[in-house]
């Protein structure tokens, strides 16, 4: 009999996994759940979360194939389904940003594309949309799933997670207090008001576009992005610690070229020796010191550490005007992107990023907070840098006199009164009429887990952090070992603090895919050291 194999959300973590999954030479039958209306969608490119003025900050050639590359699927739409989402029909191209709503629509394509393929090689396919799985049990010689609508009538051999993202419930919005971007700020109608957002990164962009574009619209003069308001009375202030913007996203060749210090061998070693926070920085300076010798010696490298580093990086940043930094960096790019000039020392970091991803969960508990105090800032500043057109957008907005930047400080105030936010930061003191806290994902502990019967077992497990093998496989939970694995973003953060992002999803769906073709021929494996509790 075929193996019964159920994926639990149809997102890209999803869609990954049954790409590869149908690879498989032996007939499978796979079902997949999807709470929402439309399965293979995925959380930040529904309408639900999204709308036209969110772009993507990922482009087709960085996506890792499905059925065919994002820009063939772009390059076969309709003109006017194009234009439609502010697209040029004859000026698309590869490493084009566009609205993360038009990415949705051909993630659901290429999985209906896939479902197609697969029954055609003899795999069976089961799509169960308005299905939310709401429990997993153990049951004789596999795991039975409840959904919202009821049990299903079939045990599977092997479930995959591939929930995503979770942030807190619109019940916890109220017409002023949005807990995230996506607790129904989208639908909700934000008067001409004083709006405070948390955060200055990519969903505080979001944010942001979410309230002004019901005052007013963005419009091109030339090469100028203008904002003319509508309403009076408009105010949008985006917050942090250090009120640093990102910055726009940089040319640099793809795929990447290998690096050329901290090599697989290099790391290796460092691995076998024990993975200490100040040896991985040896070798990322030395990365760096070779590709743009200039900059390092500018930054004065030889004389930083894992830790001063990173505040040499914000330095100049932190105390520059953000609107003045934001402009200079945009003409940067721009002109990189037109004469295709890579920028080594940024390319250098973009490549280590994933690198020492591996190493984080070796590290001890101290190098580890130093790493997450510092370094890794500079990483998620590096690799989430935003499309151009957002920072224009911001510029546009700043012109109007609309946006202004707040940096905070560590030790400040956030009060609700009322229907008001006051923050009160370095002596000052300000008010908001509607707050939106757009800080992202958050990771989740096994009390989050929205399935009580795993999460109860996993509990009695000790497992504070479910406990992940370095397929994703579930350990030491006895009832469902060897049966659930475990791709779901919050829940991976906590020592793969990159994890976010398409090119991350793809690569847990190939790892999911090819441990659960060789599970039955599984070895005793060694678990990642995350994987004790903390
Ligand atoms: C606002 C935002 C913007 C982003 N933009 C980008 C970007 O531009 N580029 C990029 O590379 N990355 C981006 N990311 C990172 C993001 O992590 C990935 O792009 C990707 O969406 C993660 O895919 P996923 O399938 O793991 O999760 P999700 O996309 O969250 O999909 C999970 C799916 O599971 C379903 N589901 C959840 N629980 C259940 C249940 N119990 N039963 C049934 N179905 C369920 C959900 O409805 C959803 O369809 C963004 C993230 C956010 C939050």
């Amino acid at each position: 009999m075929a193996q019964r194999i159920a994926i639990i959300g149809t997102g890209p973590t999803g869609i990954y996994t049954l790409r590869h999954l149908i690879d498989h030479p032996d007939p499978l039958s796979i079902w997949l759940f999807e709470r929402g209306e439309k399965a293979g969608i995925g959380m930040p490119y529904s309408p639900e979360t999204s709308s036209k003025a969110m772009l993507a900050n990922i482009a087709s050639i960085e996506i890792p194939p499905l059925v065919g590359p994002y820009l063939d699927w772009l390059e076969g739409q309709p003109d006017a389904r194009l234009r439609d989402y502010g697209l040029d029909p004859e000026d698309l191209d590869a490493r084009q940003f566009t609205p993360r709503l038009l990415l949705g629509e051909y993630f659901r394509d290429q999985l209906l594309e896939l479902i197609d393929r697969a029954r055609a090689t003899g795999h069976e396919v089961e799509v169960m949309e308005s299905t939310e799985v709401t429990d997993l049990q153990p049951d004789g010689s596999g795991i039975g799933i409840l959904t919202a609508n009821g049990p299903v009538d079939t045990i599977f051999d092997r479930v995959i997670l591939a929930t995503g993202h979770v942030f807190p419930d619109e019940e916890e919005a109220t017409r002023s207090w949005f807990p995230s971007p996506w607790s129904g700020l989208i639908d909700a109608e934000i008067p001409a008001c004083r709006v405070g957002i948390m955060g200055t990164s990519l969903s505080s962009i979001d944010a942001a576009m979410a309230v002004v574009n019901q005052h007013g619209r963005f419009w091109h003069k030339g090469e100028d992005l203008i904002f003319t308001s509508t309403s009076d009375g408009l105010s949008v202030t985006l917050m942090s610690w250090t009120g640093v913007l990102p910055e726009a996203d940089f040319y640099c060749p793809i795929p990447y070229e290998p690096l050329k210090v901290m090599t697989e061998a290099a790391l290796d070693t460092l691995k076998t020796e024990g993975a200490r926070l100040d040896d991985v920085f040896a070798l990322f300076a030395r990365e760096i010191a070779e590709a743009d010798p200039a900059w390092a010696a500018g930054i004065n490298l030889a004389k930083l550490d894992a830790d001063s580093f990173p505040d040499a990086y914000f330095a100049a940043r932190e105390a520059s005007d953000p609107f003045r930094w934001a402009r200079e960096n945009l003409r940067e790019v721009e002109g990189n992107k037109a004469a295709r000039i890579t920028i080594p020392w940024r390319y250098a970091i973009l490549r280590m990023h994933e690198q020492i991803e591996d190493l984080v969960p070796e590290f001890s508990e101290e190098d580890r907070a130093r790493f997450d105090k510092g370094l890794k800032n500079l990483f998620v500043d590096n690799y989430a840098a935003v499309p151009s057109e957002s920072i224009r957008r911001l510029l546009a907005l700043r012109e109007a006199g609309i946006l202004k930047i707040l940096p905070l400080g560590e030790d400040y105030d956030l009060r609700r009164e009322g229907p008001k936010t006051v923050i009160k930061a370095k002596g000052e003191t300000w008010t908001f009429d509607t707050f939106i806290d757009a800080r992202g994902q958050k990771p989740l502990s096994t009390k989050d887990l929205p399935f009580p019967t795993l999460r109860n077992a996993l509990l009695q497990a000790d497992q504070e952090i479910p406990q992940v093998d370095e397929d994703y496989a579930l350990l030491n939970c006895a009832d469902f070992a060897s049966r659930i694995w475990l791709g779901s973003i919050p829940w991976l953060m906590h020592d793969r603090p990159f994890v976010q992002g398409i090119t991350a999803c793809a690569e847990i769906g190939v790892v999911i895919a090819r441990d659960i073709r060789e599970v039955a021929v599984r070895k005793m494996k060694r678990p990642r050291r995350y994987c004790q509790a903390r």
